[in-house]
C-alpha cells in the first residue's frame, strides 16, 4: 500500500509513444497512419464498402458525458468490425466499442474531450446472438452487444443460470467483461461451489473469447479466439475497452432459485457492528446463513434497506413468486422528468438533499409493502436483475476491499465510523446511498477448464501472497451529479481509504466502472491514483500478470492504439 499521497490533476493529455511506434509499424506493413487528431470533426473517409456510419448522440447513464455527435457505426458482424479496425489503422481514426453507456468512468469518450477521429462501434444493434449449449457443462455463446438479461433469460430457458450477476440486464456481455462487472455472492457456510460456478467476476466464467488484435506476422490486424488456458487471454478478460472482444463463450451452472428477503429495520451500527455474534444481526450473519447480501443506506437514515438471497429450491410458503425481474418498481421506474427534478430539487441550495435520504427510505418502506416485495422466490434471474435504467440518476465512486472473511465486520465498522466522523466534522452530505456488497475473488479454475489463468486486470484477481484472502467487499458512495461539495468529499474519502487499513489485511482496488483517482476537479484526474496506486494494486503479491506486463501485453495486441481513448492513454500511458 502506497504511504503517500498527491491528488494533483493530471496537467495534459500525453500523447501516447506508442502510436508513433505503432505508425512505424504500420509503415513497415504498407499502411500510412497519421497519429490522431483530436478535435479534427471531419467526417471518416474511404470506409470500407457497405458499412454506414452516421452522427449519433452520445450520452453516459449518469448524464455526466455528453457528446451531441459522434461517428458511430453499427456492424452486422464480426467480419465488419474486422474491417472497420483495418480500416481505422489505414486511416488514423479511433474505434470505441459502444454497449449500453452505462459506464461513469470515460473509457470510451470523455466528457469536454474533443472526439474528431473517433468512432464509436454500436455493438447493441446487430452483435446480439446468443445461443445455450446444455449437457455436462453447460455454457452460453454470446456476441458482445448480447444484453446481460437476454443472456440470462436465454440460460433460464434451458434451466440454467449464474451464481452473481449484475444488478441492471440492459448492459451488454462486452462492457460487462470491459470493467470486470459483478454481482453480489459468497458461498454461505456449509454451501459446496458447484462445478462451474464462480462467485467472482463474470469475466472469471469466461470459456474462451474472440476479440480483433494484431497479427505481427500477417502485420495486420485479425479476428482471434482465445481460450481459457492460454495465457494471452489474461489481459483481455477485464480489458476496459483497450481491446475488442466480439463474442464470448460464459459457463453456466443448473439454475438454483432464489429467495430475496428485504429488511428495513436493523440498525447501520448493528448491521456494520465490529464483531460478529453475539446473537446480533451483522452482516456476516446474513452471509453465513445465505451467502449473498446488498446493504443500500440511505443518507441520514438509521436503518438500511438490506437484501438478502437464499437459495432455495422449493418456494417458502411466505414467499411471492415472481416470473419476471425488476420486481422493485418504487425504486426503478420513474420518467426521466421526475427524476430530473428529484435531482435538481436535491442539489438546490436548501432544497431537498437534507431529506431525501428520508424520502427514499419511506418510499423504500411503503413500495416493499404495496407490492409485497419484502419476499421474493423465483429463478435466480427474477430476483438478482433488479435495477432498470429508469431509477434516480447518480453518480458513484467504487472499490473493492479485497481481504479474510473474517474481516468484513471490523473492516465496514471502520467505514462506517469515518463516514460518521465525516459528517459530524461538517463534510458536504452524501445525496444518495452507500451500498455494500460482498463477493468472492477470481480463482481462475471455478471455470472448469484445467490450467484456466485469472483476469489480469480484474479487482477480484487473487493475491498470491495473502491466499487466505477469499472476499471482496465492494463499496460505493453514491450521490447525485452536481451535489455541492460532492468532489471533495471523494477525494477525502478516497484518501482516508486508501491509508485506513493495514496492507497484510486489506487490499484496495478501483471498481473500474465507477468513479476513482479523484482530484480537485473530479474523478479519474488524480495522478497519484492513476500512476501508482493502481500499478501497485495489481503489481502487489506478485504472480502472473502484473501492472506493466498486462499493459504491454494489451499493447502488443493492438500497437497502433485504435482502441485507446484519452483517460486509456494516461491510465495505461
Ligand atoms: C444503474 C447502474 C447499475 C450498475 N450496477 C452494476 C452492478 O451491479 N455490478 C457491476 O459490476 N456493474 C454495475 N454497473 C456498471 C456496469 O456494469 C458497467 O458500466 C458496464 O460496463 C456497462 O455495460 P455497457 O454495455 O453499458 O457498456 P458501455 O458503458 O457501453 O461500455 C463500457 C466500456 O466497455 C467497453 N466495451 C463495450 N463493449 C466492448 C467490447 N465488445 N469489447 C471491448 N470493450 C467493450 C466500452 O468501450 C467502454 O469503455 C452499473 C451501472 C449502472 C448505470
Amino acid at each position: 500500500m502506497p504511504t503517500t499521497r498527491s491528488t494533483s490533476d493530471v496537467p495534459t493529455l500525453r500523447r501516447r509513444e506508442l502510436l508513433l511506434a505503432g505508425a512505424a509499424t504500420a509503415a513497415a506493413g504498407g499502411l500510412v497512419v497519421p497519429p490522431p487528431a483530436l478535435g479534427d470533426p471531419s467526417p471518416p473517409f474511404d470506409l470500407p464498402a457497405g458499412i454506414a456510419v452516421e452522427r449519433r448522440r452520445f450520452e453516459n447513464w449518469s448524464g455526466e458525458i455528453v457528446h451531441e455527435s459522434v461517428w458511430t457505426a453499427a456492424p452486422r458482424d464480426a467480419e465488419e468490425v474486422l474491417r472497420l479496425v483495418r480500416w481505422a489503422a489505414r486511416r488514423g481514426w479511433r474505434l470505441r466499442a459502444r454497449g449500453h453507456d452505462h459506464t461513469w468512468a470515460p473509457f470510451a469518450v470523455a466528457p469536454g474531450v474533443a472526439v474528431g477521429r473517433t468512432l464509436l462501434v454500436d455493438t447493441t444493434r446487430h452483435l446480439t446472438g446468443i445461443r445455450v449449449v446444455t449437457g455436462a457443462r453447460p455454457r452460453v455463446n454470446a456476441q458482445a452487444g448480447a444484453a446481460m438479461e437476454a443472456i440470462l433469460g436465454a440460460l433460464a430457458e434451458a434451466g440454467l443460470g449464474l451464481t452473481a450477476v449484475p444488478a441492471p440486464g440492459d448492459l451488454t456481455i462486452g462492457g460487462v467483461l470491459a470493467v470486470g462487472g459483478h454481482g453480489t455472492g459468497i458461498p454461505a457456510v456449509g454451501e459446496q461451489r458447484r462445478d462451474g460456478a464462480s462467485y467472482g467476476s463474470i469475466s472469471n466464467l469466461v470459456l474462451s473469447l474472440r476479440a480483433v488484435v494484431w497479427d505481427g506476422a500477417q502485420g495486420r490486424y485479425v479476428l482471434r479466439r482465445f481460450h481459457r488456458d492460454d495465457p494471452a487471454i489474461a489481459p483481455l478478460l477485464v480489458n476496459l475497452g483497450a481491446a475488442f472482444v466480439v463474442d464470448v463463450v460464459v459457463r453456466a451452472v443448473r439454475d438454483v432459485p432464489l429467495r430475496c428477503e428485504s429488511f428495513l429495520d436493523i440498525p447501520i451500527e448493528e448491521l456494520l457492528a465490529p464483531t460478529a455474534g453475539g446473537g446480533r444481526r451483522t452482516l456476516s450473519s446474513f452471509l453465513d446463513r445465505a451467502g449473498r447480501a446488498e446493504i443500500i443506506w440511505y443518507p441520514g437514515t438509521k436503518s438500511p434497506w438490506l437484501k438478502v438471497w437464499t437459495p432455495m429450491r422449493v418456494r417458502p410458503q411466505e414467499s411471492r413468486r415472481v416470473e419476471a425481474p425488476y420486481n422493485y418498481p418504487f425504486s426503478d421506474q420513474m420518467p426521466r422528468p421526475v427524476t430530473d427534478l428529484i435531482a435538481r430539487a436535491a442539489i438546490a441550495p436548501g432544497g431537498l438533499g437534507r431529506v431525501l435520504g428520508q424520502v427514499m427510505h419511506g418510499a423504500t418502506a411503503v413500495g416493499l409493502e404495496a407490492t409485497r416485495s419484502s419476499d421474493l422466490w423465483g429463478r435466480s434471474k427474477d430476483t438478482l436483475l433488479y435495477v432498470r435504467p429508469t431509477t434516480l440518476r447518480v453518480t458513484a465512486n467504487g472499490y473493492a476491499l479485497l481481504t479474510r472473511r473474517e474481516n468484513v465486520q471490523p473492516v465496514l465498522a471502520r467505514v462506517l465510523a469515518e463516514l460518521r466522523r465525516a459528517e459530524s466534522a461538517g463534510a458536504p452530505a452524501l445525496l444518495g446511498p452507500t451500498e455494500v456488497r460482498v463477493t468472492g475473488l477470481d480463482h481462475p479454475g471455478d471455470c472448469g477448464r484445467d490450467g484456466a489463468v485469472a483476469p489480469a486486470l480484474s479487482a477480484l484477481r487473487p493475491r498470491p501472497d495473502h491466499p487466505e484472502w477469499d472476499v471482496a467487499i465492494w463499496l460505493d458512495l453514491l450521490t447525485i451529479p452536481g451535489a455541492p461539495g460532492a468532489i471533495a468529499r471523494m477525494v477525502a474519502f478516497e484518501r482516508w481509504l486508501l491509508a485506513a487499513f493495514d496492507p497484510g489485511e486489506v487490499g484496495v482496488r478501483v471498481e473500474w466502472s465507477k468513479g476513482w483517482g479523484y482530484a480537485r476537479k473530479g474523478a479519474w484526474r488524480s495522478r497519484h491514483v492513476l500512476e501508482r496506486v493502481i500499478p501497485a494494486s495489481f503489481d502487489a503479491g506478485g504472480g502472473r500478470g502484473g501492472w506493466r506486463p498486462t499493459v504491454d501485453a494489451l499493447t502488443r495486441l493492438d500497437p497502433h492504439g485504435i482502441f485507446r481513448s484519452p483517460l486509456l492513454d494516461r491510465l495505461l500511458g
